[in-house]
């Protein structure tokens, strides 16, 4: 590949937002180079580990139950972020998601219908048939057959900003370094959600003990040199999606099977012994992403879903196996928990649950009485040995804060000024849409829509 010469766009990263956006740049006439960090092997990011997309849709498809209107889409969203969302941005992209579902396929990926189990998405999110990694190999195979130049291993490592424009971009080769010049930059490099002394800053020691769902090139490094030179950022840096996943699962990458969601099924106590929130206040998808801020607040930052016999098998196997004795006090041993302090929460936990007819399926009427914190739903005695847990930490999925943009993706300036060719798209600049809370297939919807302007855009500014 030769370095020497000036591309039209250079797009730095090699997840979906990067491909969506190399992909349109090159189908608008623009000569392209990618530059992914990871080694080919590891391509694609985050966006390994996704398995759907929610985009608004008038009438049911093929794979899609029934419609879901721009303002369905609008109003879920203003919901989930407590009205901390840029709307003029965010209304654009759901009205372009619209359109997404078929300029997707476009580039080779297909579609499957929802799948079943804890997920209730069916009418609002199309499934990947095969998952992220084969919805990625779709794009990178459509981009290099379109002419798009990618290269692996290729970690951007600084980048030479003046007045707001884009000139170069230094990147690791090997032991040595190589510079790329281009006439516009797409920053679709991710969060910083793989850098634990950056999260450290924020969350102090706690962060330590936190696991990182995916992949561990996404370290900010991007991000971080885009304020540095001038770039607006958005969003609180506190600000993550995170859920609660089993405390045994590796550092970095797990992914979603490392997930667990039987939480309804029992209660949650921290390493006191003690339950510390409503594991009943609502059903999957809105609950799901509240537990890996609750166990980061609490002490170590370790938790432990509790449940009996009966609920063995209510739920979708995980990937290790629950932690199993023949009485409360012998779990707590295995736990390193206190055995009388288990006891204690289990025994008044049990006292407080009133008869109800149980059906996770709706928010039904098993709930306890003078609990505090309550469970209001699916409240059932745990009595039945054996007794079980699963260990959970919080699992960092990705980062909000970003790059501030306008609804052409271009990147503004601090003073407000537009950035005369830069661009970005993805996590990088998901913090304009998502201030806080998460929609589930939002974060695809973020890259797809918003790679896909970038890549127009970007083009349009390097004839220009
Ligand atoms: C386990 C898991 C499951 C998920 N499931 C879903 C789902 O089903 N639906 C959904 O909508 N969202 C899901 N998400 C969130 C989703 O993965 C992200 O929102 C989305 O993939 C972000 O796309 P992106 O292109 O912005 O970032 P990524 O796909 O993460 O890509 C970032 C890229 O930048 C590269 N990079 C980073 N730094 C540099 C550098 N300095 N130089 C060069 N390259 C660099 C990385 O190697 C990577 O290729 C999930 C996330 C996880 C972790």
């Amino acid at each position: 590949m030769d370095l020497t010469r000036k591309y039209d766009v250079l797009v730095i990263g090699g997840g979906n937002a990067a491909l969506c956006a190399a992909i349109s740049a090159r189908r608008d006439g623009a000569s392209v180079l990618v530059l992914e960090g990871a080694p080919k092997f590891y391509r694609g990011g985050n966006t390994r580990h996704t398995r759907n997309m929610r985009c608004a849709h008038d009438a049911a498809t093929e794979i899609l139950t029934g419609p879901y209107t721009e303002e369905e889409f609008w109003e879920d969203l203003l919901r989930v972020t407590g009205g901390e969302t840029d709307e003029e941005l965010a209304r654009h992209m759901i009205a372009e998601s619209k359109d997404i579902l078929g300029w997707i396929v476009e580039q080779g990926v297909r579609w499957q219908p929802s799948l079943g189990g804890t997920l209730s998405l069916g009418r609002t999110n199309s499934f990947f048939l095969g998952g992220g990694r084969a919805m990625l190999n779709a794009l990178y195979l459509t981009a290099e057959q379109l002419g798009v130049d990618i290269l692996y291993d290729a970690e951007v490592v600084d980048l030479e900003i003046a007045d707001g424009m884009f000139l170069s971009a230094t990147l690791k080769q090997g032991d040595g370094h190589a510079s790329v010049a281009a006439s516009t930059l797409v920053a679709a490099a991710g969060g910083f959600e793989a850098n634990i002394e950056w999260l450290k800053q924020y969350w102090g020691e706690a962060a330590d003990n936190f696991l990182i769902r995916g992949t561990p090139y996404n370290r900010g490094s991007i991000l971080k040199m885009l304020l540095e030179k001038g770039v607006e950022e958005i969003g609180d840096p506190t600000q993550c999606h995170a859920v609660a996943i089993d405390a045994r699962a590796p550092k970095f990458d797990g992914g979603i099977i490392t997930r667990h969601d039987s939480v309804v099924f029992g209660i949650v106590v921290n390493k006191n012994a003690e339950r510390f929130y409503d594991e009943g206040e609502d059903i999957w998808p809105k609950r799901y992403a509240i537990w890996g801020r609750l166990v980061a607040a609490q002490p170590g930052q370790i938790a432990y879903i509790i449940f009996d016999a009966s609920s063995r098998t209510s739920f979708m196997p995980t990937l290790f196996p629950p932690i199993e004795a023949e009485s409360i006090a012998a779990l707590a041993g295995k736990l390193e928990l206190d055995p009388a302090a288990l006891e204690k929460t289990v025994t008044e936990f049990n006292a407080a649950v009133r008869p109800g007819t149980f059906d996770h399926t709706i928010l039904d009427d098993c709930r306890t009485e003078g609990l505090m914190p309550p469970k209001t739903h699916w409240a059932r005695r745990i009595e039945t040995p054996h007794y079980y847990a699963y260990p959970v930490r919080p699992g960092i999925t990705f980062t909000y804060l970003g790059t501030r943009v306008n609804k052409q993706t271009r990147m503004l300036m601090k003073g407000g000024k537009l950035s005369a060719n830069m661009f970005a798209a993805g996590e990088i600049m998901a913090g304009n849409v998502l201030g806080k809370g998460y929609a589930a297939g939002v974060g695809m919807t973020i890259g797809s829509v918003f790679g896909r302007i970038a890549g127009r855009e970007a083009a349009k500014n390097a004839h220009n």
